[in-house]
């Protein structure tokens, strides 16, 4: 295994600061001078500084990853449910210090980020059944003696590489299943909120994982090149933005590793004019800008059919001023800051380019006090843009930001069009009182995940979570009996035991009858 210093001297506080690896059941300290800013986005500020892993330091982690697979991948199932379950009791128990992390580094809110915790947990708690979820399929006499069963073994060591956005339940969303099928994990998180991912590591050793089975390196490209080229990784799963994604899954198979690279989204809520009003608008706002909008199942475009969009746009509008905005460490605040400035300014571009090209800015998100503070937190006010069109930069793109989009249409067809012709196909929803038009939309509509009358139609752990189109590249979505798929391979036997009695040469080839 390759050799990493100890982390260097220094006083409590600049240990504080830092953001170190976690390789082979220790906290290390990057060795390289390179590392990256991590801000408090409800204040500005440089909270602390993440190292960024050299190609070394992954090596390392993968070092490690390998000594430690052939006893974890031997482990019976019954001891790696137990330590699954302490784990899951674990995070459980700590899941305020988890969401305090999130709403430090990230800026959701509390409850927000208490959401975030659980929908991850859920992911633990899928995993917990992983007896069950690594039975294979057992064929008796296919021939006569001949038995033929399939057993699911796993890769060795898989890594994971995560967006912003999710710090703890993208995680979990990777390393529960595959830690439980028997592999060794190597996480790259956001080097922008990086501190949950440690402090879950924390947790599994607590829990009773041996050293080496879960690893974190941060970073940036170098550390993620490192792991789409290590010949030692076998899988590689992504989610984050859809030119990274492209990226990563064209490099991790030229270099034969299995790819599922989950990208961006742009998801469209379809209104039809039966629709409940106040429903609808309801639950437009909730998901257009709950988490400032920095989701990948956010409605970003509410598709208004018909006579619907005047009353569904008033009704929308009206919403907007009860919406509190602040750190989202404070009681009561309903949305917090973007993750940093830049990627505000990126979002405010668009309500300029928008307005420029045509669409009416209902709402500005910059008349919002909290936005024009210099040197303060990186805030956005909620903002509404009528009147866009497929043709607008503001449209094309993903702003992921509390940035709500409106399309009016005339008919159900063209709204059906409008989605088909996005190049994004994450998550989309249907809101209608009509069971037909809503069978008849899951039926047409090429987007991976639908919601009828539900906004944010996130699949539970039990189903797989994935978009089409570039929402994903690769062949299976992401958690849940794909995820199991996707951390295993399956290998089949076929078996006689020995019966002298009928045994003799026979050089044709094997039939079953
Ligand atoms: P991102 O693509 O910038 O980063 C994702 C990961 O890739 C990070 O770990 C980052 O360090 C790494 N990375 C960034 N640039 C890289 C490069 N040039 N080469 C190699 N690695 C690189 O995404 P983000 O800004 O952290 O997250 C937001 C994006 O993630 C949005 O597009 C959102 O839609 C998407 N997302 C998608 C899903 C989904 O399930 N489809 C879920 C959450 C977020």
């Amino acid at each position: 295994m390759t050799q990493i210093a100890e982390p260097p001297a220094g006083t409590a506080q600049t240990e504080r600061k830092r953001v170190n690896h976690w390789i082979d059941g220790a906290r290390v300290a990057g060795t390289s001078s390179r590392r990256g800013p991590v801000y408090n986005p409800a204040t500005g500020e440089l909270a602390r500084e993440v190292d960024f892993a050299s190609a070394q330091e992954v090596d390392a982690a993968v070092a490690a990853a390998r000594s430690a697979f052939p006893a974890w991948r031997a482990t019976s199932l019954s001891r790696r449910t137990e330590i699954l379950f302490r784990f899951r009791n674990l995070v459980e128990q700590h899941r305020e210090e988890i969401a305090a992390h999130l709403t430090r580094e990230h800026g959701k809110v509390r409850t927000d980020a208490l959401g975030e915790v659980q929908r991850g947990l859920e992911n633990v708690e899928f995993a917990t059944g992983i007896p069950s979820l690594l039975k294979g399929g057992f064929s008796e006499q296919v021939s006569s003696g001949v038995d033929v069963y399939q057993i699911r073994q796993p890769l060795g060591v898989v890594a994971g590489i995560t967006p912003f956005n999710f710090p703890a339940m993208v995680p979990m969303w990777m390393f529960a299943n595959a830690i439980a099928c028997g592999n060794a994990f190597v996480l790259k998180p956001s080097e922008k909120d990086p501190s949950a991912s440690v402090y879950l590591a924390e947790l599994w050793q607590e829990a009773g994982l041996p050293n080496g089975v879960f690893n974190v390196v941060h970073g940036d490209k170098v550390a993620v090149d490192r792991i789409l080229e290590h010949p030692d990784i076998a899988a590689v799963s992504f989610v984050g933005s859809t030119p990274i994604a492209r990226h990563i899954y064209e490099t991790g198979t030229k270099h034969g590793k299995r790819v599922q690279a989950l990208g961006g989204a742009k998801n469209h809520m379809v209104v039809l004019p039966d629709a409940d009003i106040d429903m609808a608008a309801d639950a437009a706002v909730s998901a257009a800008y709950g988490s400032a909008g920095e989701r990948c199942m956010a409605i970003s475009v509410v598709v208004a059919v018909g006579d619907v969009a005047d009353p569904l746009v008033e009704a929308i509008e009206g919403r907007l001023p009860k919406i509190k905005v602040g750190p989202g460490s404070e009681e009561g605040v309903e949305m917090g800051p973007l993750i940093t400035r830049e990627h505000r300014d990126k979002v405010v571009s668009y309500l300029d380019s928008g307005t420029k090209q045509g669409a009416v800015l209902r709402v500005d998100g910059r008349q919002h006090v909290l936005y024009s503070q210099e040197d303060g937190g990186f805030f956005l006010g909620v903002s509404l843009l009528d009147n866009v069109t497929p043709e607008m930069e503001c449209y094309r793109n993903e702003i992921f930001g509390p940035v709500l989009e409106i399309v009016r249409v005339p008919t159900y067809a063209d709204a059906a069009r409008v989605i088909d012709e996005n190049p994004y196909a994450n998550g989309t929803a249907i809101f209608t009182r009509d069971g037909g038009a809503a069978r008849q939309f899951q039926f047409d509509v090429n987007v991976g995940m639908v919601g009828i009358n539900v906004p944010i139609p996130v699949p539970v752990a039990y189903y797989s979570f994935g978009g089409w189109k570039a929402s994903l590249f690769g062949d299976l979505h992401m958690y849940g009996p794909e995820g199991i798929q996707f951390y295993t391979r399956a290998k089949i036997v076929t078996a006689r035991w020995p019966d002298p009695s009928t045994s003799k040469v026979d050089l044709g080839f094997p039939q079953t009858r």
